[in-house]
């Protein structure tokens, strides 16, 4: 197809089709030409219930034509009230403040200046953040700093600026996190950012709630800033509501996006402690907290996350979620002892594993011939490198769960073998 769009994350260069999807219900996308696709990824993560819900597209309808877009600098309106009282309703008591944005690259980028105007306020200046090895956190110029180093940003390196890595809390390997973190906290810096119990760009990978808490009350003794990016891990991802609930923690600042909305249109919010908020409040001008962009607080995105707040308060999701993590574990498990496949894990509705060879790479050669091998049976599964992971949207049915695992298996016995040995034929 001959068209002027640049896609993100994609090589113009290779020629790999660019299906024309034309609508959407559940966990099923139809193309064009006239097939029916599982999506097996929730759209990039971010679709929870499932496609097209009943209640969010009729909130979004309904607000559209009521009230489409305000300023939000200094004026409010109802959907954005009623989503800040939903939030405050169902997540943690000490996070007391919302601040909207519209991504989550976005919301950590307000995470990150809440972090430093907080110290900068309380007249004890700070700006170092600690980070985890492997993590993703966005791809804009301050999220890409906190973020792990590779291809993805290379190009960038030189206006990244500096942040202190803690190594990975691989198992057996915890408590060289754990003393790292202890380390790096006496330098006094301003905060340590981690997504939650998996890092999800960096390959699925998972650590227990057990560091998670640990990495929590080592902050807080030392006064260091907790911000749990929950863009990905949120919205009950992992099992949970938020994943940050597994270990009992709660952190100083909040980041949600993708599930928010319940993945139907942009929207993110950053939530803050009363002291974050707090430290930036004055009859001062100068230390209002300067972040803003055009679409904060969509009141149509606004709506939609409004009708997704109802459905968590009114519908059964959770319920939904165990039952999804049932499904997938039970078809992890049956295809756990094939020679192909290596580390297997699941949590909550997430369930990753390598193909031919353990240790997920990115730019590993079985990718790009995973990625055609589930395009080719009608599946949007989209393989970090050689890591294969399925998320799909709560609603999935067992004959399309079937297909993607069954696809999965056919990968692991067609292309199996190491990658070492692939590249070597
Ligand atoms: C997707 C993701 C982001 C970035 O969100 P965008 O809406 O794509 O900007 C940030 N953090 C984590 C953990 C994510 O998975």
């Amino acid at each position: 197809m001959n068209s002027p769009i640049w896609h993100p994350f994609t090589q113009h260069g290779l020629g790999e089709p660019i299906p024309l999807v034309t609508r959407a219900e559940g966990a099923v996308l139809h193309t064009a030409d006239g097939q029916r696709i599982v999506d097996a990824i929730s759209s990039w993560w971010v679709t929870t219930h499932g496609h097209g819900h009943p209640r969010i597209v009729a909130a979004i309808a309904e607000q559209a034509q009521r009230l489409d877009q305000i300023i939000f600098a200094g004026w409010t309106h109802e959907p954005a009230e009623e989503v800040a009282r939903g939030l405050l309703d169902i997540m943690p008591v000490e996070l007391t403040r919302v601040f909207f944005s519209d991504s989550g690259s976005t919301s950590v980028e307000v995470a990150l200046k809440m972090a430093l105007g907080y110290w900068l306020h309380r007249g004890e200046p700070r700006h170092r953040l600690l980070v985890m090895e492997h993590s993703y956190h966005g791809d804009t110029i301050g999220t890409m700093s906190v973020g792990a180093r590779g291809a993805f940003n290379a190009a960038y390196e030189p206006l990244l600026f500096d942040v202190e890595t803690l190594p990975f809390p691989a198992a057996g390997a915890e408590q060289a996190t754990l003393d790292a973190l202890e380390a790096a906290c006496r330098a006094r810096p301003a905060a340590l950012i981690v997504e939650p119990l998996v890092l999800g760009a960096g390959g699925m990978l998972f650590y227990p709630p057990r560091v998670l808490a640990e990495m929590r009350a080592i902050c807080a003794r030392a006064g260091v800033l907790f911000i749990a990016d929950e863009v990905m891990t949120g919205w009950g991802r992992t099992g949970t509501l938020l994943a940050c609930e597994q270990a009992g923690v709660v952190p100083d600042i909040l980041c949600l996006s993708k599930g928010l909305t319940g993945g139907a249109v942009p929207l993110a919010v950053t939530m803050a402690s009363e002291a974050i908020f707090q430290a930036h409040w004055s009859q001062d001008r100068a230390t209002m907290f300067f972040h803003s962009s055009s679409y904060t607080a969509n009141p149509i995105a606004c709506a939609a996350a409004a009708a997704n707040l109802a459905i968590w308060r009114e519908e059964p999701v959770l319920e939904r979620v165990a039952d999804l993590s049932r499904r997938q574990r039970t078809r992890l498990d049956a295809l756990a002892g094939m020679p192909g496949i290596h580390n297997p894990r699941a949590l909550g509705t997430i369930a990753a594993m390598e193909i031919g060879g353990g240790g997920g790479a990115y730019l590993s050669a079985l990718g790009p011939t995973l990625m055609a091998h589930f395009r080719e049976h009608d599946l949007l599964v989209r393989p970090l490198g050689n890591t294969v992971y399925v998320m799909p949207p709560y609603c999935i049915g067992d004959d399309d769960l079937d297909r993607v695992y069954a696809a999965i298996g056919e990968a692991a016995e067609r292309f199996g073998r190491s990658v070492k040995e692939l590249r070597d034929r």
